[in-house]
Parts: C-alpha cells; sequence; structure tokens
C-alpha cells in the first residue's frame, strides 16, 4: 500500500525526522485555512498523486510542472487552483496520467545541498538496505547507471538492527561534518526505526536537504507498506487512498483475490500464482496478451469465484477468457458453478476457453455442460491458450 506526500511526512515528524512546516487541501475552500498553517514568506504547492517525477511532469492541459515554488501565499494559491482536479503526466504516472485531488502548501526551504536517502528489503540478502547518495533530487536510476560508485549501501542486520558504525559511515560517506553531521545521524536513526515499527516495504527521501543554518530536512517523502502487515496498523490502514487505486483491484482485494489490472485482452481466471504466472506466459507465447493477473487461490468459495468473473467481465478491454484451473485443494466444481451464477447474473457474449484439471473435475465439467453456456474445452495449457489467442484474433 502507498501514501501521499503528505501523510508520509506526518508519519516522519511522528518519528522525529524533520519536515518543512505544511498543509493539504481537497479543495479551493481549504487553500486560505492550510496556508495560514505556514510561516509567511515562499511557499511550495505540490501536488498529491501516488508518483514520483512530479516536478518535471506536465497537465493534460498543458501547465507545466506539478511541484512550484511561490514567492507569495497569493501566488501558491493560483498555483493550486490551477492543479487541483487537473491530470498530472509524469515518468512514473504513465500515458493516461493522475488526477489531483489533494495539493500540499510547505514553507518553501532554503537548499544548500541535496541528497537521496531510502531504506527498502534487499530481495539479495533478505535484510533491510539503506541506500544513500550525494546526488539527490535527480532520478536515482540514473546516478546508479551511470557513476555507481556515487551509492553507498549499508546492510543492517534485522536482528540488531541498525548500529552506530553503520550511521557514522553513511555520515562518513555524504561527507556530512559538524551540525550536520549530528542531525543528519539522528535523522537516519529515526527514519529507520520508521521503516521498521511501520512495516514499511520502502521509504525513500529524494531530496533529503540541508539548508544554510545546518538544518537536515526530509524535502519529499514516499513510503509503501507490506500488505501482509497491514493487519497490525490500523492507523496506516486509514491512510488508504481508494481515488489511486484502480476500480477492479479494490474490489477484488474486498473479495480476497490477488487480482492485477494489465493492458492486454485476454482475462485469465486461474487458481494458484504460479500457475496464472505461467498462463500468463503461454498466452504471450502463443502470440495473445493477457488483460489481467487473477490469483482466486487454494480455496477459492463460489461466491469468489462469481466476484472473480464479474470483475473480468466489467474491463471493456477484455475480448475472451480463458479459465485454466488445476485442482488440489480447489474443487473444479466450486469454479464450474461459480462461473455459471456469474454469467446468469451480468450473461456472456465473449468467447470463453475453460481447461479444468484435478480435483472433482467430473463434476465441474458436467456442471457447464448442464448449464449450457457456450465453453470451449481446452485439453491441455497449450492447447486452451492456442484456442483462446485465436478466438480473439
Ligand atoms: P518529485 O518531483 O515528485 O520528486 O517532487 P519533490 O518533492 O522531490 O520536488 C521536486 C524538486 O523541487 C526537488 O528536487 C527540489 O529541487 C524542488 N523543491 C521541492 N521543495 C522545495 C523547497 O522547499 N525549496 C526549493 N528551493 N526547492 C524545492
Ligand atoms: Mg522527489
Amino acid at each position: 500500500m502507498n501514501i501521499h506526500e503528505y501523510q508520509a511526512k506526518a508519519l516522519f515528524e511522528k518519528y522525529g525526522v524533520p519536515v518543512p512546516k505544511g498543509a493539504p487541501a481537497k479543495s479551493a475552500a481549504e487553500f486560505d485555512a492550510a496556508l495560514a498553517a505556514l510561516p509567511d514568506g515562499a511557499v511550495m504547492v505540490k501536488s498529491q498523486i501516488h508518483a514520483g517525477g512530479r516536478g518535471k511532469g506536465t497537465f493534460t492541459n498543458g501547465f507545466k510542472g506539478g511541484v512550484k515554488f511561490c514567492a507569495t501565499k497569493a501566488e501558491a494559491k493560483e498555483k493550486a487552483g490551477a492543479m487541483l482536479g487537473q491530470t498530472l503526466v509524469t515518468v512514473q504516472t504513465g500515458p493516461a496520467g493522475r488526477k489531483v485531488q489533494t495539493v500540499y502548501f510547505t514553507a518553501a526551504s532554503d537548499i544548500k545541498k541535496e541528497y537521496y536517502l531510502a531504506i527498502l528489503l534487499d530481495r539479495a540478502s533478505s535484510r533491510p538496505v539503506i541506500v544513500a547518495s550525494t546526488e539527490g533530487g535527480v532520478e536515482i536510476e540514473k546516478v546508479a547507471h551511470a557513476t555507481p560508485e556515487k551509492i553507498t549501501k549499508v546492510v543492517v542486520d534485522p536482528a540488531v538492527g541498525l548500529a552506530d558504525f553503520q550511521v557514522r559511515d553513511l555520515i562518513f560517506k555524504l561527507g556530512f561534518t559538524g551540525p550536520e553531521a549530528k542531525n543528519a545521524a539522528k535523522l537516519i536513526r529515526n527514519l529507520y526505526a520508521c521503516y521498521w515499527e511501520t512495516d514499511a516495504a520502502m521509504v525513500e527521501v529524494n531530496p533529503l536537504i540541508t539548508t544554510p543554518a545546518g538544518e537536515v530536512l526530509a524535502l519529499d517523502g514516499k513510503v509503501s507498506f507490506d500488505d501482509n502487515a497491514l493487519f497490525r496498523h490500523p492507523e496506516i490502514v486509514a491512510l488508504r487512498d481508494l481515488n489511486e487505486e484502480d476500480p477492479k483491484e479494490i474490489e477484488a482485494s474486498k473479495h480476497g483475490l490477488n487480482y492485477i489490472a494489465l493492458d492486454g485482452n485476454i482475462a485469465c481466471l486461474v487458481n494458484g500464482a504460479g500457475l496464472a504466472m505461467s498462463t500468463m506466459d503461454i498466452i504471450k507465447h502463443f502470440g495473445g496478451t493477457p488483460a489481467n493477473f487473477l490469483d482466486v487461490g487454494g480455496g477459492a468459495t463460489r461466491e469468489q469465484v462469481v466476484a472473480a468473473f464479474k470483475i473480468i467481465l466489467g474491463d471493456k478491454n477484455v475480448k475472451g477468457i480463458l479459465v485454466n484451473i488445476f485442482g488440489g485443494i480447489m474443487d473444479c466444481n466450486v469454479i464450474a458453478q461459480g462461473i455459471v451464477d456469474a454469467v446468469k447474473e451480468v450473461g456472456l457474449k465473449l468467447p470463453l476457453v475453460v481447461r479444468l484439471e484435478g480435483n472433482n473435475v467430473v463434476a465441474g465439467k458436467a456442471t457447464l455442460a448442464a448449464s449450457g453456456l457456450k465453453v470451449v474445452a481446452g485439453d491441455t495449457m497449450a492447447d486452451a491458450a492456442q484456442k483462446i489467442v485465436k478466438l480473439v484474433a
């Protein structure tokens, strides 16, 4: 789960990670109150969307920049009005962009230097890793590619936690001295506590800045959480912004289905993540493109199958459906009944290929046959994939 910058910064503050003073607004009526919470002087107006690269982004109406420096509060109000409700396209949003439904006003900081700082789970070592660089503000991927020596990585032993010598190592490599070094060390320790205690998958600060006054501040903040740990953090679940998520994925998560929308036209309904991956692969192999990843799980109920099938049918890009079930724990007849129930409710005009194998397969096939549904049977995965690719062509 992802959160907005303004929410990430509120979390940072709770953990003692200094951020510029700021206030969000969800409508023009809230601008004055939000701005009144800030000190007089220059203000940054920042579009809140779940994507980075906002500063260099462009709105679909031509307005340039999703992050704007404003010399006065009056100018900030005007810029915020131009952003709110508009669609912002950045390198991370894809061409469709994202509608800005919240703007965030922050007191503008004087930047001495920009750094990069992130903490994430390193899958290779199965440990948290702190990634830092003196080259902040710009795209870190470019720095990693062109000048990898400018990126420092510190792997943390989760049982021991972040050790003082590791913090000193980071401070030294980033070149902090004097009061900056002390402030940065405290910030790094507190950011690690934030990462660890919230079960975050990643916290990223880009840029982390120093000011002429010797402060060290998180000027931007991106936090994503491990979905499997959200049950331990109701206060974080409350930060979820459904506007930023695909409605089909929201519906799927309500029913405990693992669903990810993709851009192809062949919908897949599969049990098991591995089988779902190989089903997408085999569709591709025979020249088709999958419209989704959908794993109904090992012990799906009839209701879950109905929900899954309805989500698939609600996707306008879908031109055909491939059901690929290997019944181990899963009862093939439950899948068959779910499909029949769903079609009774919402109808079916698209080609449907079903490959059922395993637990209670005879009953499953009988249910489909008795329903009068027009089902094309696939004997093997390859056979089923070839048939659906041909039917949507
Ligand atoms: P992003 O483009 O989505 O990563 O948004 P950021 O919050 O990182 O802002 C983009 C850039 O705007 C930063 O890298 C800074 O260079 C600049 N910026 C953001 N806030 C301030 C500020 O308070 N003062 C100044 N001078 N520049 C800022
Ligand atoms: Mg940034």
